[in-house]
């Protein structure tokens, strides 16, 4: 089968899906327009401000438009966080004291959680040297599940926070829908009502209807260079949760007693507004990206996870290519086809934050944004790549082609 045949066999098969997601973007776009409408934004909210940035009504209703979309009491919504990183790390530092546990239910977290949790690296800093432990639970069946009577084993008495990552990241395993938290956050808090439940929620805003905090999650966290800024947003991050958590994570944003209330901006708010109310298309096109990678590939007789008819958590695509060359040839045909730094050619390289040698193509008007089309992958068998992103189905389906020749 030549390239455009195939193509728009894996197309046709994908239509019965695809009519699935809009569904889901038109209850979403509802959900934003209804918050949006609840906190009667205006142009005004979109004025800079400057020096404290006290009573920046730009900063409170965007965190009050977060907090509802969330079902959250409170929110934390701000450019000055520079990364999801940055928002997890401090999300860890406002709940955990000295002495205290932190259990990872979904296994090992995210490659770059591993040097501020002090599992890798000796980061001056990191939670270890803060004197907070660590533990992990796996995914039990096959890494599809959370293992619910294995986390409330592990619960020690000194257990102050519970992770939960909600998308795959580098790992082979399958990304988590809000709904399959609820069971283990309902049982945790019967049992220890004082513990934390925190979601790393990257990748994963505006895949369903609902998101972590809607089942009783503490706190989600997430990036807004990724799905929740639309790929409008230029920078930052947030956390939406209960107002006992969100207290103590603003304590740690600025300082005790002044949380939330400082704060400026000199640049205009609507970027995160407008990426807002584009969140849910912009995750949609991303999605059917994705779905239109893995059925490709898996016309092609290649293992994806997930494939392309089944449940989604995530924007992530995953694909085994077997074959560090295939790999590297499909990472620098999705790269050829970018709107910027289209000549650049991706190499492998070694990443502060990871332990293997990284590749990846980006080439993105928001440095290094994910909702943007992007690829990576750790240079280790069985030489998975992780696609993402895409603000435009028709940039997805080019760039996917570009990668096939590549391959070629
Ligand atoms: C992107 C991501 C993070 C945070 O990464 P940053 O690059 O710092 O924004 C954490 N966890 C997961 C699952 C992610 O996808």
């Amino acid at each position: 089968m030549n390239i455009s045949s195939l193509i728009a066999q894996a197309e046709r098969d994908c239509g019965p899906v695809f009519a699935a997601l809009e569904e889901t973007e038109m209850k979403n776009t509802r959900r934003v327009l209804d918050a949006f409408r609840a906190e009667d934004i205006a142009a005004r909210h979109f004025a800079p401000t400057t020096g404290y940035g006290y009573d920046d009504i730009g900063r409170d209703a965007l965190e009050r438009v977060f907090a509802r979309l969330f079902g959250a009491e409170s929110a934390i919504v701000r450019p000055s966080i520079a990364c999801g990183t940055a928002a997890l790390s401090l999300c860890l530092f406002g709940l955990l004291l000295p002495g205290d546990e932190l259990l990872s239910i979904t296994g090992t977290p995210y490659d770059t959680m591993e040097t501020v949790i002090g599992l890798s690296g000796n980061a001056p800093g990191n939670l270890k040297e803060m004197g907070v432990s660590y533990a992990q639970v796996e995914m039990a069946e096959n890494q599809t599940k959370i293992d619910v009577p294995g986390v409330l084993d592990a619960i020690k008495p000194h257990t102050k926070v519970i992770l939960i990552q909600r998308s795959r990241g580098y790992a082979w395993r399958a990304s988590l829908r809000p709904e399959e938290m609820r069971e283990v956050i309902e049982s945790v808090h019967n049992l220890r009502p004082d513990i934390f439940v925190m979601v790393d929620n990257c990748y994963g805003e505006f895949i369903c209807e609902n998101e972590p905090t809607h089942f009783g999650a503490d706190v989600c966290v997430g990036s807004l260079i990724k799905n929740a800024g639309g790929g409008l947003a230029p920078t930052g991050a947030y956390l939406a949760g209960t107002k006992r958590a969100i207290e103590r994570i603003e304590a740690r944003l600025t300082a005790p007693g002044l949380g939330r209330e400082v704060g400026s901006y000199a640049a205009s708010y609507q970027p995160f507004y407008q990426g807002l109310f584009m969140a849910p298309h912009t995750v949609t096109q991303a999605l059917k990206t994705a779905i239109l990678a893995a059925r490709t590939f898996e016309l092609l007789g290649m293992k994806t996870t997930p494939a392309f008819d089944a449940p989604r958590a995530d924007i992530i695509q995953a694909i085994e290519m077997g074959d560090p060359q295939k790999l590297i040839a499909f990472v620098q045909g999705i790269q050829a086809a970018s709107p910027i730094d289209a000549s650049a050619v991706p190499e492998p390289w070694d990443m502060p934050g990871y332990t293997d040698q990284v590749i990846m193509a980006a080439g993105t008007f928001v440095g290094g944004a994910s909702i943007e089309l992007s690829a990576d992958a750790p240079m280790r068998a069985p030489f998975t790549v992780y696609l993402q992103g895409g603000l435009t189905y028709a940039h997805g389906k080019i760039a996917l082609i570009s990668a096939l020749e590549e391959m070629a």
